[in-house]
């Protein structure tokens, strides 16, 4: 059995990213020891299938012994070295060019971070440079999505669009806006994919015109799917015709890869399956498959060579120590191999029965909708279908429904509003996907036996 110190400790000490710290202490840490394939086994030797891939990054899965000597290789010959005093590391440049081969259209430069916040929040900073240097200071207003989720960073976290992550921080700054979210399921439109995708487009150019025009409008940030606000898949064509809007009106289109990036959706890029080119692209996550933290974004040649021509001879301002870090990029380039060597394809069929899996789910008195692309995926609980009425928050579903799933050995993500997130490893086998799928059930007929979580909200 598991020792209590590890727990007490970690109540002493370790501040938990995005949690109640009051919980958290009442609660207590779970401890996760060791993993393997699809499979995670915690302190008590209990072995669970991880149905979200860590925080949605291992895409290839546990205990690749080729990632783990990728870096340990690269650990022993040149552990660290800068990418300042134009200095370099092999692993860094390949890795830079086998992307930049990859990425849509002309992507061609990438800039190495340490993970997707500081992906983002670069972003931000080199696209202020890139107006100033076309002569253009006014255009530094910047809009996002509602239920988005752009990072953490003081900045980034602006753009993002979840309330936990601006209440009591001061944010959003006042040049961050938000357009509604394309959200099907509970969409004032409806769910036609031609009123939606009008609706955005009507959104945007609102927004715009509210701003003072397109002169002042630097960016537009979107995922190719809402990740974090609960799994929201837009209708196809729907990045296309944002995309359309910002480029008829010079306005920078970000699309914010962070998740779908990878195999996550199918592809390495889900923006090649939506046929688009955006000016600037950010990756994490599946970029190392979360062996190590690295992330990175990728500048179109416009952009790019606007900056660097504005700069000159001067420094473009902005770098960290750990840019280009040698190790993360040598696990980078494994893992991209692996990919290429049968991940991909694993998980585009993996992604087909997951699906499929879920919707067989659509039967179950909780499950309103079911929503996905490959292996991204989510279901949405209510307690009346016909009304779309959302579990009672006060009934603490999210927690509830995340403790059955583990008791079931499986882990969710479980949002706070009754959506269940979806995101295993590329490397499920076929009896994985039916574990999830099976494991979910129970989770979900336990849930339904819970009178608490189905009580029904007082209006
Ligand atoms: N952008 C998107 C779309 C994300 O989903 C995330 C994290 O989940 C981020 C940015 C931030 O990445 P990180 O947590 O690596 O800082």
């Amino acid at each position: 059995m598991f020792s209590n110190s590890l727990i007490e400790l970690d109540r002493a000490h370790l501040i938990h990213p995005v949690a109640s710290y009051r919980s958290h202490e009442n609660l207590g840490v779970r401890v996760l020891t060791s993993a393997c394939g699809a499979t995670v086994t915690d302190a008590n030797g209990k072995q669970l299938i991880d149905g979200f891939a860590g925080l949605w990054c291992v895409n290839a899965g546990y205990g690749h012994d080729s990632i783990v000597e990728a870096a340990a290789k690269q650990m022993r010959e040149l552990p660290y070295a800068t990418a300042y005093f134009g200095l370099g590391s092999e692993p860094a440049i390949r890795l830079a060019s086998e992307l930049a081969d990859r990425a849509p259209g002309d992507l061609n430069h990438v800039y190495f971070t340490l993970g997707g916040s500081d992906a983002v929040d670069s972003t931000i900073r080199f696209i202020r440079y890139y107006w100033n240097a076309r002569g253009r200071p006014g255009k530094d207003q910047f809009i996002s999505i509602e239920q988005g989720y752009h990072g953490s960073s003081t900045v980034g976290a602006g753009l993002t669009a979840l309330p936990a992550f601006h209440a009591g921080f001061g944010l959003p700054f006042d040049w961050q806006h938000k357009i509604p979210s394309h959200y099907a399921y509970r969409n004032p439109v409806g769910t036609d994919p031609e009123a939606i995708i009008a609706a955005s487009i009507a959104a945007l150019n609102e927004k715009i015109e509210e701003l003072g025009g397109a002169d002042r409008v630097a960016a537009f940030y979107a995922e190719p799917i809402q990740g974090s606000g609960g799994v929201l898949v837009p209708p196809r064509g729907w990045m296309k015709a944002m995309r359309a809007v910002c480029r008829e009106l010079d306005i920078l289109f970000v699309a914010d890869e962070v998740i779908t990036g990878f195999g996550r959706t199918g592809p390495l890029f889900a923006c090649s399956e939506d046929d688009i080119v955006p000016d600037l692209l950010t990756v994490a996550k599946g970029l190392t498959s979360g062996y190590v933290p690295m992330g990175a974004l990728f500048m179109s040649e416009h952009v790019y060579q606007t900056i660097a021509d504005g700069a000159g001879a001067s420094a473009v301002g902005h770098g960290y120590t750990y840019s280009a870090h040698p190790v993360s990029a040598a696990v980078g380039l494994e893992v991209l191999r692996l990919y290429e060597a049968g991940l991909l394809e694993n998980g585009r069929k993996a992604g087909a029965r997951l699906m499929a899996g879920l919707e067989s789910l659509k039967d179950h008195p909780l499950v309103g909708d079911v929503r996905g692309r490959g292996m991204l995926a989510a279901i949405e609980l209510v307690v009346d279908k016909e009304r779309k009425t959302p579990l009672p928050a006060a009934a603490e579903p999210a927690r509830r429904i995340f403790d059955r799933a583990w008791s079931n050995g499986l882990v969710i993500r479980a949002f706070a509003n009754g959506v269940l997130g979806y995101a295993p490893p590329l490397c499920c086998t076929e009896s994985d996907i039916d574990a999830i799928v099976e494991r979910t059930r129970r989770t979900l007929d336990e849930t339904l036996a819970d009178t608490d979580v189905r009580r029904a909200p007082v209006a």
